[in-house]
C-alpha cells in the first residue's frame, strides 16, 4: 500500500516479496519538474544505502556543473508500485548534498515545515483537487471533438465518453488505498477532476505529484494526453488546485468549533489570517507560471464563471473568493493552480497559516457576497497580484514567508523564476505585433 509509513524495510526484500525488477528513484525539482533514475532491483541495496547520484545543475536546483553530486535518498513508506506498470516501483526521495540536507529541496522543504508544527503538537491534513484536460496529443485542442457545450459541467455523456481513462485512474487510486470517492466532467470542455480523501501534508503531497504523472501516463497509453496547466484556453475556465486543511491535535480537529457561524476555531481563524496577510507572496508559488494569471483575475469563461479568485477574501460556502469555508473545521484555499509544485504549494501554505497562528493574524470579517458580480463595491479588498512579476516581487519582500521558507530556498526560486519571466519577455507575441506594427 502506498504511503503507508510501513514500507519502511529493506526494498531489495520488497522487490522480491512483490515482484518489482525495478526501482523510479524520483525527485521534484524547485520549478516542479519530476527527475528520476531507473535502478534495477539487484542494485537496490547499494542505492538505498548511498542514494542515487545526479548532476544537480542538470536540475532546477540554482547549482553548479562544479558542484558534487546531489544524492536522492529513497524514502521507502512512499513506494508505489506503478498500477499501469507494476513491476516498477515509484519512490519519492530526499535529497542531501556533502552529507547535507538541500535547502533548496521542496520535499526537504515540506518535511521540516510539518516538523516544526508537529513541534506545536499540530497536524496538518490536506487535500488537493488536480483539475486537468484530456486534450489531443498536439496539445492544441480538447480531445473530444463532441465536448463542446458551453456549460459542460457535470455532463454526464461527455464524462462516459472517457470512461476508460476516469475509470482507470479511479481503480488504480482505490488499490493504492487512497480512498477516491467521486469523479466529474468540470466546467471547462475537455476538463475532468477526481478526489480522493485528504491526508497528512507530505502524504497527499507524494500522492499530488504521484497523480501528475499517473494521469499523463495512463492518457497517453490510451492516445490522448493530460495536461495540468493553469488556463490551456483562453475562453475556458482554467485549471485550478484548490487546497483543503484542517489542523489537528490529539486526534481532535483544532480548527472546529460549532459554536462558530463558519464552524472555525480561533485557531483556524489564525491560519486564515495567515493565508491573507502572505497571499500576494503565496501567488509567487501557488501561481509559479506566467500563464497562471490568465487564470486568476480572469475575464468570465463561457461557462459564466472562471472559479477562480481575483481578490484577498474569505467566505462561507461561497466559491467567488480567495478561501472558503464550507464548514465542519476545513477551509479551502482556491488560489493554487495546476503549475504549483506540489511540495512547495503544502510547504507555502503551511508556512503562511504557522505564521497566522505564531502572530495571531486577524483575517478580518467573512466577506459573503459574489465577489465576481459584486467586488467592486468592496473598494478595500486586496487585489491578487496579476502577473508574475509582481507576485516574484512580493515574494521577495516579505519578511513573514521568507523566514517561514528560509532564504536558502526562496533566493534560488526566485533566482529560477527571474530567467523564466526574461525568457517571457523576450518573445514577441502575435498580439503585440498585429496592435503595434501600425503604431
Ligand atoms: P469541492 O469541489 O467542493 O471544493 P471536493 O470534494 O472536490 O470539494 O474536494 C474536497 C477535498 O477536501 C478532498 O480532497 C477531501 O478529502 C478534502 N477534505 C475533506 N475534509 C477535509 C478536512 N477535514 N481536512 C482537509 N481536507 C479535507
Ligand atoms: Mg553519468
Ligand atoms: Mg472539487
Ligand atoms: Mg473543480
Ligand atoms: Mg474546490
Amino acid at each position: 500500500m502506498a504511503n503507508s509509513q510501513q514500507n519502511t524495510g529493506n526494498l531489495a526484500e520488497i522487490a522480491r516479496e512483490k515482484n518489482i525488477r525495478y526501482f523510479l528513484i524520483s525527485f521534484i525539482d524547485l520549478l516542479g519538474a519530476q527527475r528520476a533514475k531507473l535502478v534495477p532491483a539487484s542494485a537496490i541495496t547499494s542505492i538505498q544505502k548511498n542514494g542515487a547520484g545526479f548532476a544537480g545543475f542538470a536540475a532546477s536546483f540554482d547549482m553548479s556543473p562544479a558542484d558534487p553530486d546531489l544524492v536522492a535518498m529513497a524514502d521507502p513508506g512512499s513506494l508505489i508500485q506503478l498500477p499501469w506498470k507494476p513491476e516498477v516501483a515509484w519512490l519519492a526521495s530526499d535529497l542531501i548534498m556533502h552529507g547535507e540536507t538541500v535547502t533548496q529541496a521542496p520535499r526537504n522543504t515540506l518535511k521540516r515545515l510539518v516538523a516544526r508544527a508537529a513541534k506545536s503538537g499540530i497536524e496538518v491534513k490536506t487535500g488537493v483537487e488536480c483539475e486537468f484536460f484530456l486534450i489531443t496529443p498536439d496539445g492544441q485542442q480538447v480531445a473530444d471533438e463532441h465536448d463542446s457545450s458551453t456549460k459542460p459541467c457535470y455532463d454526464a455523456s461527455a464524462l462516459m465518453r472517457r470512461y476508460d481513462i476516469i475509470a482507470e485512474l479511479c481503480d488504480a487510486m482505490q488499490h493504492l488505498g487512497w480512498e477516491p470517492y467521486q469523479n466529474d466532467h468540470e466546467d471547462a470542455n475537455g476538463q475532468f477532476e477526481m478526489n480522493w480523501k485528504y491526508a497528512d501534508a507530505l502524504v497527499t503531497a507524494d500522492r499530488h505529484v504521484f497523480f501528475k504523472f499517473m494521469a499523463r501516463a495512463i492518457a497517453e497509453k490510451h492516445g490522448l494526453r493530460a495536461t495540468f496547466m493553469p488556463k490551456p484556453f483562453m475562453h475556458l475556465t482554467g485549471n485550478g488546485c484548490h487546497a483543503h486543511i484542517s489542523l489537528w491535535k490529539d486526534g481532535e480537529n483544532i480548527c472546529y468549533d460549532p459554536q462558530d457561524p463558519l464552524e472555525i476555531s480561533k485557531t483556524g481563524y489564525n491560519f486564515v489570517g495567515g493565508l491573507i496577510h502572505n497571499a500576494d507572496a503565496l501567488c509567487a508559488i501557488l501561481n509559479p507560471v506566467v500563464n497562471s494569471y490568465k487564470r486568476i483575475n480572469a475575464p468570465r469563461t463561457v461557462s459564466g464563471s472562471t472559479w477562480s479568485p481575483n481578490t484577498v477574501t474569505y467566505s462561507g460556502d461561497n466559491r467567488t473568493h480567495m478561501i472558503r469555508v464550507p464548514g465542519g473545521g476545513r477551509f479551502e484555499m482556491r488560489l493554487p493552480d495546476g503549475a504549483a509544485n506540489p511540495y512547495l504549494l503544502q510547504a507555502s501554505l503551511l508556512a503562511a497559516g504557522l505564521d497566522g497562528i505564531e502572530n495571531k493574524r486577524d483575517p478580518g470579517k467573512p466577506l459573503d457576497i459574489n465577489m465576481y458580480t459584486d467586488g467592486y463595491k468592496v473598494t478595500e479588498a486586496k487585489r491578487l497580484p496579476l502577473n508574475l512579476l509582481d507576485a516574484m516581487r512580493a515574494l521577495e519582500k516579505s519578511t513573514a514567508l521568507r523566514a517561514m521558507l528560509d532564504d536558502g530556498l526562496v533566493d534560488p526560486y526566485l533566482k529560477l523564476k527571474k530567467i523564466e519571466w526574461d525568457a517571457h519577455c523576450g518573445h514577441l507575441s502575435e498580439w503585440e505585433r498585429i496592435s503595434t506594427l501600425d503604431c
